[in-house]
C-alpha cells in the first residue's frame, strides 16, 4: 500500500543519515584526537573541555583506612563507607545506602538540595559500626563524586560551570560545590572533611586502576556521555603551576556538548545526543512520530501521546530491541504501554525493530570512534614490537550495562578499528560501579593524615 511504502522511505532515509561508515569513524576519532589536543592547549580552545582533575595519584592498593563517599550525578545519590586494609586485605568491607532526590528539590535552592543531601549522610554516619572506629582524633574523610561540568580549583574545590541531567538551581552556578556541602554538614552536626572532589568518570577511573594497574581510562555510558584519561603533565599546556609529582594528570574530558558529528551539519548531530541513554529513546519516538504524521503509520489519528517528548525512555527501547518472540509481542504491549497504541501489524512491529537497531547501532559505533580516538591521543592505538603494553578502558553506566546489543556493537567496531592486533592488547572492562570505591579510594589517596 501507498502508506507502507511512503513508511519504508522514511525508514531508508533515516538509515541513511544514520549510516557510519569505518572512513567516517575513522575520522571522527581524528577530530576527538585533535580537538583533545586543542582542548589541552589552552581553556576554551575546544569543544571538549578537557579539565584539569588535580588527581595526580591514582590508586595503588596501599590505601588503609575507613572512608566516606558520596555519589551525586543522576536522580539517586549515594553515600557509602568502605574498610581498606591495603595491598593484602583490599576492600575489607563496604556499606552504602541509596536516597532518590525528589524532583521539587532538583529545582530548589541550593541550602534545600545540599541540607537534603547532608541530612542523608548524617543518617548514614550514625549507623556506623562498632568495627568501624576512627583512630582518636581523626576526623572522618569524604570523596565526593560530583557528576556535572566543574571548574576545579584543587583537589578538594571546584565551581558549578552548569547544573544538567534534569537538576536547575540557579544559585549554585559559579560556586564551590564543596563549600556548599561542608556548610551543609555543619548545619547537621556531621564532622567530616571533603578530601577529594571528583567526576564520575574520574571515580571510574580511580575504581578501575586500584582492580587492574592497566586502566587507562575510563568512559561512562549512561544518562550522559563522558571519559577520563591520564595524561602526560608535560602534554598539558594550559596547566600553568602545577607540577605534579607523578608526571601524570587525570584530564576529565567533558563530551557535553562536544563534537558535531558532520562538520557539514553544525549544532545537529552533536555526540553525545545520539549516543547517551537520555536520548536514544527520544529519537526513536521522534521517527515514530514522523511515520505516524507522514504515513499514517498508525492510522488516521496520529496517536496523541506520541507527541510527548522523552515519553519513551532508553530502557523501553531497548526491550523493543531485544524482543524475540515470534509475533514481537513485547514491541506490541511497550506500544500499548507508552503510546496506548494498540493493533499494530507485524510488519510495522518489525520496523520498529530495525529503527531500535539503526539507532542503537550509530550510538555504539560512535562512541566506539570515541574510545578509538582516546587511545590514538596516548598512542595506545598501535603496537610497538616488542611492547607488550596492555590498556584496559574502564567503563560504566547503565546504558552499556544493560543494553547488550548496543555494548556488543561498540565492542565489535572497537575492534574493527583498531585492527585484529592491536586490540589484543586493549580490553573493555565493565567497571560496575567502579566511581563510588573510586571516590573513596581517592579520598583515601589525598587523606589530610597521609
Ligand atoms: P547515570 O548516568 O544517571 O549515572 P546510570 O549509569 O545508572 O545513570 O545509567 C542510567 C541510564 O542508563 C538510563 O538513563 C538509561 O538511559 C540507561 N539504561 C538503564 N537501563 C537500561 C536498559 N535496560 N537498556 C538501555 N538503557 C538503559
Ligand atoms: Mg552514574
Amino acid at each position: 500500500s501507498r502508506r507502507r511504502e511512503k513508511a519504508r522511505a522514511i525508514a531508508d532515509a533515516f538509515q541513511r543519515k544514520c549510516a557510519t561508515p569505518m572512513v567516517k569513524l575513522q575520522k571522527l576519532a581524528e577530530a576527538m584526537a585533535d580537538e583533545m589536543h586543542a582542548g589541552l592547549s589552552l581553556n576554551g580552545g575546544s569543544k571538549l573541555k578537557m579539565l584539569v582533575s588535580y588527581v595526580d595519584n591514582l590508586p595503588t592498593g596501599d590505601e588503609k583506612g575507613l572512608f566516606y563517599a558520596l555519589d551525586l550525578g543522576g536522580t539517586n545519590f549515594r553515600v557509602m563507607r568502605v574498610v581498606l586494609g591495603g595491598q593484602e586485605e583490599r576492600v575489607v568491607k563496604q556499606e552504602s545506602v541509596e536516597v532518590s532526590i525528589p524532583p521539587h528539590v532538583m529545582t530548589a535552592t541550593s541550602d534545600e538540595l545540599f541540607d537534603f543531601i547532608a541530612q542523608a549522610l548524617k543518617i548514614f554516619v550514625d549507623t556506623e559500626g562498632e568495627d568501624m572506629r576512627l583512630s582518636p582524633g581523626r576526623q572522618r574523610e569524604l570523596g565526593f563524586t560530583f557528576s556535572f561540568p566543574v571548574n576545579q580549583t584543587s583537589i578538594s574545590s571546584g565551581n558549578l560551570i552548569k547544573w544538567t541531567k534534569g537538576f536547575s538551581i540557579d544559585d549554585t552556578v559559579g560556586q564551590d560545590v564543596v563549600a556548599h556541602l561542608t556548610k551543609a554538614m555543619e548545619r547537621f552536626g556531621v564532622d567530616m572533611r571533603v578530601a577529594a572532589l571528583v567526576n564520575d568518570t574520574i571515580g571510574t577511573l580511580a575504581g578501575g586502576r586500584y582492580n587492574n594497574p592497566a586502566v587507562i581510562a575510563a568512559v561512562i555510558l549512561g544518562t550522559g556521555t563522558n571519559a577520563a584519561y591520564v595524561e602526560r603533565a608535560n602534554a598539558i599546556p594550559k596547566m600553568q603551576g602545577v607540577v605534579p609529582k607523578s608526571g601524570e594528570m587525570v584530564i576529565n574530558m567533558e563530551y557535553d556538548k562536544a563534537l558535531d558529528i558532520e562538520s557539514l551539519n553544525p549544532g545537529d548531530q552533536i555526540f553525545e545526543k545520539v549516543i547517551s541513554g537520555m536520548y536514544l529513546g527520544e529519537i526513536l519516538r521522534r521517527v515514530l512520530l514522523k511515520m505516524a504524521e507522514e504515513a499514517a503509520l498508525f492510522g488516521d489519528v496520529v496517536p496523541p501521546k506520541l507527541m510527548s517528548p522523552f515519553i519513551l525512555r532508553t530502557p523501553v527501547m531497548s526491550a523493543v530491541h531485544h524482543d524475540t518472540s515470534p509475533d514481537l509481542t513485547v514491541v506490541g504491549s511497550k506500544l500499548k504501554e507508552v503510546f496506548e497504541i494498540s493493533n499494530t501489524s507485524l510488519e510495522t512491529r518489525e520496523l520498529i525493530v530495525e529503527l531500535c537497531d539503526t539507532i542503537a547501532t550509530r550510538g555504539a559505533r560512535l562512541s566506539a570512534a570515541g574510545i578509538f580516538g582516546i587511545l590514538k591521543k596516548v598512542g595506545r592505538d598501535t603496537v610497538q614490537k616488542g611492547d607488550e603494553k596492555k590498556s584496559v578502558i574502564a567503563l560504566d553506566g547503565g546504558l552499556f550495562e544493560h543494553y547488550a546489543k548496543f555494548r556488543d556493537c561498540l565492542k565489535a567496531t572497537l575492534t574493527e578499528l583498531l585492527g585484529d592486533e592491536v586490540s589484543e592488547s586493549v580490553t573493555i572492562e565493565l567497571s560496575n560501579d567502579g566511581s563510588g570505591i573510586g571516590a573513596a579510594l581517592l579520598a583515601a589517596s589525598h587523606s589530610q593524615y597521609s
